[in-house]
């Protein structure tokens, strides 16, 4: 593999004021070298229709993003209208993603500073079509940036984890967001080998619903299911066992009915999109040089995004693919963190960023 040119995009003008983005399926993260982590809220938008209903105009109005909108997701009154913008990793409402940003691009400001000048580097996926960022980089435009460039979100989530990238050992990284698992062997400054698959957490969410309302014939909010997920969600069968409480629908006469489930359960729903994130990583490793497989037998798979929280992901990945699992610190956090080192990176490694 080439090493990029010394003169990349990141060398010149750069501030540090200047932003890096991660607009995820789930969460939106905004960073500068000067502040750090200055935005990190969930990709939902909300809008008002109350004024002059059906017009397409009434849709700028904003009434919540990020965390507040979230919580009015599934609970919505007739007037307002939730979007989730982005789906598996790419914008799919561009309309609302650029509503969306214009408001977190306010509401990172008052910390930030970041001025209207300044120079945005946007995590992509590497699948990403020129129409797909395009509509990215309309995004980052309406949030306040002068110039956009890209970074693969596998190079940046390496980054953010710490992992050589610049090294001709190859790191292994598996990215594990709302809508899509990326998987990434990085080498000298670049990915090597990648592959993706439209499974992560939204997946794991939409399991756990679909399981409940089988076994148990009582339909749980998307919401409802995360939060169980979150708190007992496990990926492999056995001890400890984790129980929690949730309410949702009965299918019996419609009324609340709370249930017990416990994190077997859990590892049961999941059985089918785990299945998928295990293949798409075995996947990547078969194809892989064989160099390249002896170094990730010797270093091991990191695991970034919040998918990498899931309990004992990393054991089962470990157990499934006979291969060192651990998972990133602050795994939601590795991307834009590691969008933001770029710039440093590539002063003094000469990595270039896509256009
Ligand atoms: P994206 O990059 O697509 O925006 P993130 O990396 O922000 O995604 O991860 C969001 C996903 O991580 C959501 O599906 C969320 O439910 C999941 N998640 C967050 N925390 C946990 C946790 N503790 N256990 C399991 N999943 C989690
Ligand atoms: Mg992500």
């Amino acid at each position: 593999m080439a090493r990029a040119k010394p003169h990349s995009f990141f060398s010149k003008r750069l501030s540090r004021q200047d932003v890096a983005l991660d607009l995820g399926t789930a969460n939106t993260l905004m960073f500068t070298a000067a502040q750090g982590i200055v935005l990190d809220e969930p990709s939902v938008v909300c809008f008002d229709r109350r004024a002059g209903a059906g017009d397409a105009k009434a849709k700028a109005t904003v009434a919540a993003v990020g965390r507040e909108a979230k919580e009015l997701l599934g609970r919505t009154p007739a007037n307002l209208e939730t979007v989730r913008p982005l789906a598996h990793g790419v914008i799919a409402d561009f309309s609302a993603a650029e509503h969306m940003m214009r408001r977190f691009a306010a509401m990172a400001r008052p910390r930030s500073r970041f001025g209207r000048r300044s120079a945005f580097t946007v995590c992509v996926p590497e699948g990403a079509t020129r129409v797909e960022r395009r509509a990215i980089r309309e995004a980052a435009f309406a949030a306040g940036a002068a110039r956009v460039s890209f970074i693969g979100e596998s190079l940046a989530s390496a980054l953010g984890a710490g992992l050589p990238v610049d090294a001709a050992t190859g790191s292994m990284v598996v990215d594990i967001g709302g809508g899509t698992t990326e998987v990434g062997i990085v080498a000298l400054g670049g990915v090597v080998c990648s592959g993706s698959v439209r499974v992560g957490g939204d997946e794991f969410d939409r399991a756990i619903v679909n399981y409940v309302r089988t076994l148990y014939d009582v339909v749980l909010g998307d919401q409802t299911a995360e939060h169980v997920k979150k708190t007992i969600g496990s990926a492999l069968h056995g001890e400890p066992v984790g129980r929690a409480r949730a309410t949702g629908r009965s299918l019996a006469d419609g009324l609340p009915r709370t249930i017990e489930i416990t994190s077997e359960d859990i590892a049961d729903a999941l059985a089918a999109p785990l299945r998928a994130v295990i293949g798409v990583v075995r996947r990547v490793i078969e194809t892989a040089p064989p160099e390249l497989v002896t170094d990730i037998a010797g270093n091991g798979i990191v695991l970034t995004g919040g998918g990498a929280l899931l309990g004992r992901l990393d054991q089962r990945l470990a157990a499934e693919l006979g291969v060192a699992v651990r998972v990133a610190d602050e795994p939601l956090t590795c991307a834009v963190r590691g969008a933001g080192a770029a710039a440093a990176f590539a002063g003094e490694h000469g990595f270039q960023a896509g256009e």
